[in-house]
């Protein structure tokens, strides 16, 4: 089976690991920092945070702009179940935006309609999580200006975009959001196994993140709350947690940063061959706007099921069956069991029903073969044909 995804491990990945195992420092030694630093760094952001994963990073956000009970959360209904569950560990609330049915991603017009009705009602949203489906941002300069207007915070869950930029910035410079979170699970843009980051322009979030990512512990001197016993002394300020990444996985995250920008112009470079190929297919393909620019984590296609002889889930599993991996992102959260207790109509989400109907995710990452390349066009040719 050729996967939707896959991870680029090279021998300098492997060495750099090995040299943090033989080293004193296996968790909180000098790469995690490094690695901080070099994502800060490449994102053009003051402060950047490492965890043990996105979700734990997506968690520590919401806590750090105090989301709690009584407190809802804006996403979108098209992403991974963590963007909205980090709300929910806090106690807040979830609600969802209609996505747009051109970038796939939250749609700004919806939001505004959602917005004046909230508003209306006094139940406005603490914040909104904006997820930049596939690596193409989301429309971050017209979310910020509404979060503006309606005292509304904003946190860019861009586990997909790490080497993706928006008007000419980084992906991860957190212009128009509070703070910006990235993965680095595997089949993501660059990997540390399991792992994520935290970026933001704002020294009392990073602090805070920071904290609550190590139990809510404090070493720091000049932070005590109470005089300082002894030499042994540390304080516990606030019910934190364990979300640290280890040192050799921040030294994997620092060898694997270095091809970053590689990795993204390969994606762009298949994603530039799928669109040329697979233009006279009863399908529509990815939309890149002209404010971004991808990181092509994913590239979706949508059947054009009027000209297409078979049904969403025939074509999928037909794909399957002809070894290749292909996946739908997402189901909409709503739709999940766990999530039915809380009552969302579909009805009210039109365009993610539409999109659920006709996505299909097919395989992109840097080291796909030209075999696995021309596997995958012949297969959807074979199977869309009339
Ligand atoms: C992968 C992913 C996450 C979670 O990332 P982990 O590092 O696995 O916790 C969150 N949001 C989105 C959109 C993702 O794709």
């Amino acid at each position: 089976m050729i996967p939707y995804g896959m991870q680029d491990i090279t021998e300098e990945d492997i060495a750099s690991v090995i040299s943090v195992l033989k080293s004193s420092f296996l968790t909180q030694g000098p790469a995690v920092p490094m690695f901080e630093q070099a994502v800060a760094s490449y994102c053009q952001a003051q402060y950047s945070l490492a965890t043990n994963s996105a979700t734990s990073a997506l968690h520590l956000a919401c806590l750090a702009l105090d989301i709690g009970p009584g407190d809802i959360v804006w996403t979108s209904p098209v992403t991974f179940v963590a963007s909205a569950n980090s709300a929910l560990y806090c106690g807040a609330k979830v609600d969802f935006v209609d996505i747009d049915p051109i970038s796939y991603n939250i749609s700004v017009e919806a939001l505004e309609n959602k917005l004046i009705t909230a508003k209306k009602s006094g139940c406005l949203p603490k914040a909104i999580i904006a997820v930049h489906l596939s690596g193409q941002s989301c429309d971050m300069m017209a979310i910020g200006a509404l979060a503006n207007r309606y005292g509304v915070r904003v946190i860019e869950d861009a586990s997909h975009a790490i080497g993706g930029r928006y008007l000419n910035e980084p992906i991860g410079r957190c212009t128009y959001s509070d703070i910006t979170i990235f993965s680095f699970h595997p089949v993501k843009i660059i990997t540390t196994g399991e792992g994520g980051m935290a970026t933001t322009q704002d020294e009392k979030l990073y602090s805070r993140m920071k904290l609550l990512r190590s139990h809510g512990i404090s070493r720091d001197d000049g932070e005590m709350e109470f005089p300082v016993d002894g030499g042994w002394y540390y304080e516990q300020q606030a019910l934190g947690f364990n979300y640290r990444l280890t040192d050799f996985q921040a030294a994997l995250g620092l060898s694997q940063l270095s091809r970053l920008d590689d990795y993204v112009l390969a994606r762009h470079q298949l994603a530039r061959r799928y669109n040329e190929a697979l233009d006279h297919l009863p399908i529509k393909l990815p939309n890149q706007n002209e404010a971004s620019y991808s990181s092509f984590h994913l590239y979706i296609i949508r059947l054009e099921l009027n000209a297409i002889n078979k049904t969403h889930k025939e074509v999928f599993e037909q794909l399957r069956a002809a070894g290749i991996g292909v996946n739908l992102h997402y189901i909409p959260i709503y739709r999940h069991p766990y999530y039915r207790q809380f009552k969302y109509e579909y009805s009210d989400f039109p365009n993610s029903e539409s999109y659920y109907s006709e996505a299909i995710s097919i395989p992109i990452y840097p080291m796909l073969s030209n075999d696995n390349f021309n596997k995958v066009v012949s297969a959807l040719e074979n199977i869309l044909k009339k």
